[in-house]
């Protein structure tokens, strides 16, 4: 059965309704990518996929488990235990070196500080970041600084990875190469990615793509509808 999976959600953000009854299944170890127009709802589903946003109506399943229904605190321990995330915009905090903003997840989560900067360290060599663990976020190009805000998203070792339009902010080439090593080190390190893009190209890395229009999502696999 899917390791994640939501059932006939809807949320409104005041009168604009976002999700129309969403259906999607995620299965263990796949990467998925959600398409669609701008607008159609893709973050939105991301997001109460995650735990981040609730939905007005539906079911959210991890692992079995509602999480729409979770009291806070439970779903946060769990948003910080089980999923890790990508944006856009890296959104590294600038005030830390690249290793420490690697480090940050298990930081928060309770590791000290010396065992968090050694668990992040090999991260550099993986993601061809080598000598850039002392730089500040404002020193590093855009594709460093996805690549950095990927060994964050990677380094507690989610059971899934959202990724929210990871190459948005970049250019075509240095997109491609975040995307390849994205699902190198996902399958590596047996990650589920559910992956928000627009663009084709993006999609082309994913096993499976699903596609959100008007708050409603279908999968797609081979080009053809599936489900
Ligand atoms: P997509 O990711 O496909 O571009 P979104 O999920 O971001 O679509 O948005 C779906 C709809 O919900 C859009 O009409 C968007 O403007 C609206 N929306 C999304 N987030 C908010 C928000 N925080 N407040 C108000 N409207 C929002
Ligand atoms: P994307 O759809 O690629 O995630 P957006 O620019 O649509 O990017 O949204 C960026 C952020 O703004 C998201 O957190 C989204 O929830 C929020 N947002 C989107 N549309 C609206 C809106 N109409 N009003 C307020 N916030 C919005």
């Amino acid at each position: 059965s899917a390791l994640l999976e939501a059932r006939g959600l809807t949320l409104s953000f005041g009168a604009t309704p976002a999700l129309r009854g969403a259906d999607l299944a995620v299965e263990g170890g796949e990467v998925l990518a959600i398409m669609g127009p701008s607008g159609s709802g893709k973050s939105t589903l991301l997001h109460c996929l995650a735990g981040i946003l609730t939905p007005d109506a539906g079911e959210v399943l991890f692992d079995g488990r509602r999480i729409d229904t979770m009291a806070e605190a439970e779903r946060s321990a769990l948003r910080r235990d089980a999923f890790g995330f990508v944006f856009q915009f890296g959104q590294l905090v600038p005030e830390l070196t690249a290793e420490e903003n690697v480090a940050l997840p298990l930081l928060l989560s309770g590791t000290r500080r010396r065992a968090a900067l050694a668990q992040a360290r090999p991260w550099f060599g993986r993601l061809g970041l080598d000598g850039l663990e002392g730089r500040r976020s404002g020193e590093l190009s855009g594709g460093q600084a996805q690549r950095v805000a990927l060994a964050r998203g990677l380094v507690a070792r989610p059971r899934v990875l959202f990724a929210d339009e990871p190459t948005g902010a970049l250019d075509s080439l240095t997109g491609e190469q975040v995307m390849d090593l994205m699902v190198a080190a996902a399958r590596e390190e047996g990650t589920t990615v559910v992956l928000v893009t627009h663009e084709p190209r993006v999609a082309a890395y994913a096993d499976r793509e699903a596609v959100v229009r008007d708050g409603r999502a279908s999968s797609l696999s081979s080009g053809r509808i599936a489900s």
